[in-house]
């Protein structure tokens, strides 16, 4: 079972969908503890890289990833842009020239993009990042690319981990971006980013259920 590049497509289409869904809902997330722009930001990135399709549609995987990388550093401003635009530019890197992804693939590409924004951002684990929600997300595909599980499990089950991460956000205070100006009174509040990286993940999993 692999993720086709139609597919793959068809998750970035998702990740546009669910984003402008959650819009109002980011944005609350980030009035508390940010500057209540992380929805609309989120929103212009992926209405950005949706105005990009026609010349997305006929591309490799790797391609079509960076494209959309490079679409949200220029059009998404502040911490999130630079952040998801290495995400899917690494994502983007490992796949470079593939038509399908395995669950491996997708394993290493996750990987990836995880140490990209880490590189970029110096976020640490536990310092309320979208870190606390991708981290898990990769440790749970590697874990089922070690037992051979089924890809649909593999990517609920990152998806699961990835909302965990993001749920143990609430509690914590912030040591990186914008919140970490507000000190212990950040904690209490779920972070911003590891909700919108729950959410790209999640619409993994539901785009690419059944592949
Ligand atoms: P800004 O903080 O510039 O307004 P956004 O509101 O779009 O940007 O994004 C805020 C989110 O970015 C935070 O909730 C957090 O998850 C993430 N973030 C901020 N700084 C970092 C960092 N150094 N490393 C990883 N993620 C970060
Ligand atoms: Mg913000």
């Amino acid at each position: 079972m692999s993720v086709n590049r139609d597919k793959f497509l068809e998750w970035i289409e998702a990740c546009a969908v669910v984003l402008k869904e959650n819009k109002d809902y980011l944005t609350e997330l980030d009035s508390a503890i940010g500057d209540a722009d992380h929805g609309a930001n989120m929103d212009r990135g992926f209405k950005a890289v949706m105005s990009k399709m026609p010349e997305m549609i006929d591309k490799d995987i790797g391609t079509i990833s960076k494209t959309v990388g490079m679409t949200l550093i220029s059009t998404v401003g502040g911490a999130g842009g630079p952040l998801y635009g290495t995400f899917f530019l690494q994502v983007g890197m490992k796949s470079a020239g593939k038509m399908e992804l395995s669950l491996e693939d997708w394993a290493m590409a996750l990987r990836a993009a995880l140490d990209g924004v880490v590189m970029r951002g110096k976020a640490e684990l536990n310092d309320k990042t979208m870190v606390d929600a991708i981290t898990p997300a990769v440790e749970a595909l590697d874990h089922a690319v070690g037992n051979n599980t089924p890809l649909d499990q593999a990517l609920e089950e990152s998806a699961s981990a990835a909302k965990e991460g993001m749920i143990a956000t609430i509690p914590l205070v912030a040591r990186k971006g914008r919140a970490s100006y507000l000190g212990e009174r950040s904690a209490g509040h779920q972070d911003p980013g590891a909700t919108s990286s729950y959410l790209i993940l999640q619409a993994a999993a539901d785009t690419w259920a059944g592949s």
